[in-house]
């Protein structure tokens, strides 16, 4: 599943490709990946004309800017994906929904197993699309989202890390790989509650959520599965995790065998040795 390193790899490359392009007309082939506004006959008819101002991305959604101020907002889900396709380019059977752009090109969200959700909303300020997003947590790569903060958003809660993590209202963005990356970087067991955590731990997995997502987005995301860019191109991030999908391989820092458990129904890959268990945890 696309996580916040893959979505901004989108994000980034559609803002360069994108603004300026006018939407000449939209398809929608499977109505259930239009959540607003209904029917999809509607949607369609009310994107038709929209010129693209700007991309970008909140939380694991790509957010396209329109330049009369209406918002489209793209969550990826599963198996979703962006595509930019020359004209003429031969159809995808996985393509839910097909935008027809002024100038040729068609952008395409292909969403394999249809869990992927589009929608279209008045502009920033008004209500609506402030509701997509408002039971998300802040954005681990902005400014603002300081180790202080990291600290005093732990403090108050019991859950394991790995739960925590998770929890598009505790963090936004960061899922299952990005999760088990920045756990190995502090070397904090995914089994920790969080309000047992020391001041230098806090600070450790601060740092280290940064880092394994940076380096996500600098391999252009990590592609297991679905995951590709505008372009159809996979990313390169998965060939540098450390843990995640690393079971019986060696860590890199003591050579001890990566483990597998599974924490909230989800695959959970750390070091033994340097992500100590927490007391009365034998795993
Ligand atoms: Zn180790």
């Amino acid at each position: 599943m696309p996580e916040l390193p893959e979505v901004e790899t989108v994000a980034r490359r559609l803002q360069s490709r994108l603004p300026g392009a006018t939407i000449a007309d939209a398809h929608v082939l499977w109505g259930r990946t239009i959540a607003y506004p209904q029917p999809p006959e509607r949607f369609s008819a009310e994107i038709s004309g929209g010129v693209v101002n700007r991309v970008g991305r909140r939380a694991k959604s790509v957010v396209v800017y329109l330049d009369d101020g209406r918002v489209m907002t793209v969550a990826l889900r599963m198996t979703g994906a962006l595509i930019l396709a020359a004209s003429g380019a031969a159809p995808d059977p996985h393509a839910r929904v097909v935008f027809d752009l002024a100038d040729g090109r068609e952008l395409r969200f292909r969403d394999a197993r249809k869990f992927g959700r589009i929608g279209l909303y008045p502009g920033r300020g008004r209500r609506r699309v402030a509701d997509v997003f408002a039971r998300h947590g802040p954005e681990p790569l902005a400014p603002s989202f300081t180790a202080a903060r990291l600290a005093s958003r732990l403090r108050r809660r019991s859950a394991r890390l790995k739960t925590l993590l998770l929890d598009q209202s505790f963090i936004a963005g960061v899922g299952n790989i990005y999760a088990d990356e920045a756990l190995w970087r502090a070397r904090l067991h995914p089994l920790r509650r969080a309000d047992t955590l020391t001041e230098a731990e806090v600070r450790r997995l601060h740092r280290a959520i940064r880092a394994s997502l940076r380096e996500g987005l600098a391999g252009g995301g990590a592609s297991y599965r679905d995951y590709v860019d505008p372009d159809g191109e996979p990313g390169l991030a998965a060939e540098r995790m450390r843990v995640y999908r690393r079971t019986g391989e060696p860590c890199f820092r003591c050579g001890r065998p990566i483990e597998r458990i599974v924490v909230g129904a989800r695959a959970t890959h750390f070091c033994p040795r340097c992500q100590p268990a927490p007391e009365g945890e034998t795993a």
